[in-house]
């Protein structure tokens, strides 16, 4: 690839897909200029986190903030993720805290259905649209509602999350605290949504 000028402003966005960690550098229209895949280092995430940025960096140095797309509930005004079934507990306690600490630009924690859907909106299948309802379906079911241009997180921050819906009152507990969730009906995969492209 090219360098890109200096003066241009880059973003990095990372996907926690399951058992893998994309990642990708997109420049302010969104187009990917570069892109990395990796297995999962779930136990040493902060640490891999700082390598991919830095190591994308060398392609383009001037980053403005990264985007981390989580596999799981994010509570936006804490910036905490509040549940996930691939990061530990002592992972996601500080997730946010040490990804900016670890490689010194701005992180934004995002569920990653959330993520995707504003993908969507912007350079993907929703784009022109004003509103736009996505669902993912994945390893679960993921959702999110944008409505006039804006995530629509509602009072509890949760909602699209479709995927929490019980559709069996006698099912498994499901991460977010209740039983039968939609999510739960599927087979347990390590395969995820792919991204919106530009
Ligand atoms: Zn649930």
């Amino acid at each position: 690839m090219t360098t890109p000028p200096k003066s241009d402003t880059y973003f990095i966005g990372i996907e926690l897909c399951g058992t893998k960690l994309r990642a990708a550098t997109v420049d302010n229209e969104g187009v990917i200029r570069e892109r990395r895949e990796e297995p999962l280092e779930a136990e040493n995430l902060i640490a891999q986190i700082a390598r991919v940025v830095k190591d994308l960096q060398q392609g383009a140095n001037n980053i403005g903030a990264v985007g981390i797309a989580i596999p799981g509930l994010v509570n936006r005004q804490t910036d905490r993720v509040i549940a996930s079934n691939y990061l530990s507990g002592p992972v996601r306690e500080n997730l946010h805290e040490e990804a900016m600490k670890a490689t010194g630009l701005r992180v934004e924690l995002e569920n990653d259905a959330n993520a995707a859907a504003y993908g969507e909106y912007k350079i993907g299948a929703g784009r022109g649209s004003k509103d736009l309802f996505y669902i993912s379906i994945g390893d679960g079911i993921g959702g999110a509602i944008i409505l006039d241009g804006k995530l629509w997180i509602g009072a509890s921050g949760l909602a699209g999350e479709v995927g929490h819906i019980t559709i069996d009152t006698e099912g498994a507990e499901c991460i977010c605290g209740n039983t039968g969730c939609w999510r739960r009906s599927l087979p347990r995969q390590t395969s995820c949504a792919g991204p919106a492209s530009g």
